[in-house]
């Protein structure tokens, strides 16, 4: 299964990765998530990333996309993969789809998670994450039962650096001004799934799975 996580910050994408990857066996892979272990490491791209991340903005496409490409020509991405937060524009959409076409691979579904703008921000500003395996919580949507304590795995949970009321909401226009266009762009590509957001985070899991198919 090769699948694409749409959705506006705050949607539930990082929530319902983690229920799809364990589901189809495929790995997990979000941009987000490697700019944050570079910044925490110390790296260069790290360093580079952090500048954009901290203002809400994107990382620019020429620091991202290759990143992509060479993560999904790995060996444990032969049968499929997830891709979350990537593409984020037009121009990484059309980089991946000449990728994709060059290396014979076929995309099955773009999810598409519709959250109303109203709702994105109190969801982006009360998201706590597991430092130690990275699940995602919400201080009052789905909080853990000991408070800034993981239930997976009882690690310390912390609040992202650009969950900031101001952070969000210019990361809200970011995405609204040049990732919203992705939705007509895999539309056209007949191949988007769109999922309504403003549910259970669990009828949200069944609504993709219901719309991806039991297919590996
Ligand atoms: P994204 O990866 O799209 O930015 P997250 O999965 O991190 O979004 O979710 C953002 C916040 O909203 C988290 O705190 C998460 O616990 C919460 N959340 C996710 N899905 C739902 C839902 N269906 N209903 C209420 N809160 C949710
Ligand atoms: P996320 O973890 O998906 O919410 O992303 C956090 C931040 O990382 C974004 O606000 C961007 O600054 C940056 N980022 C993540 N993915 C991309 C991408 N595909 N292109 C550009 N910037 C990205």
């Amino acid at each position: 299964m090769k699948i694409i996580l749409l959705g506006p910050p705050g949607a539930g994408k990082g929530t319902q990765a983690a229920g799809i990857v364990e589901k189809y066996n495929i790995p997990h892979i979000s941009t987000g998530d490697i700019f944050r272990k570079n910044i925490k490491e110390g790296t260069e791209l790290g360093k580079k990333a952090k500048e954009y991340m901290d203002k809400g903005l994107l990382v620019p496409d020429e620091l991202t996309v290759g990143l992509v490409t060479d993560r999904i020509s790995q060996d444990d991405c032969k049968n499929g993969f997830m891709l979350d937060g990537f593409p984020r524009n037009v121009s990484q959409a059309k980089y991946l789809d000449s990728f994709l076409q060059k290396t014979n691979i076929a995309l099955d579904k773009v999810v598409n998670i519709e959250v109303d703008k109203s709702i994105l921000v109190e969801r982006a500003v009360g998201r706590r994450i597991c430092k130690s395996c990275g699940a995602t919580f919400h201080i009052e949507f789905n909080p853990p039962k000991e408070n800034g304590v993981c239930d997976v795995c009882s690690g310390e949970l912390y609040q992202r650096a650009d969950d900031t009321e101001e952070t969000v909401s210019k990361r809200i226009q970011v995405y609204l001004d040049e990732t919203k266009p992705l939705v007509n762009y895999y539309t056209s590509q007949g191949i988007i799934a769109n999922i309504n957001g403003q549910q259970s985070i669990e009828k949200v899991f069944e609504d993709i799975v219901d719309a991806l198919g039991s297919e590996k």
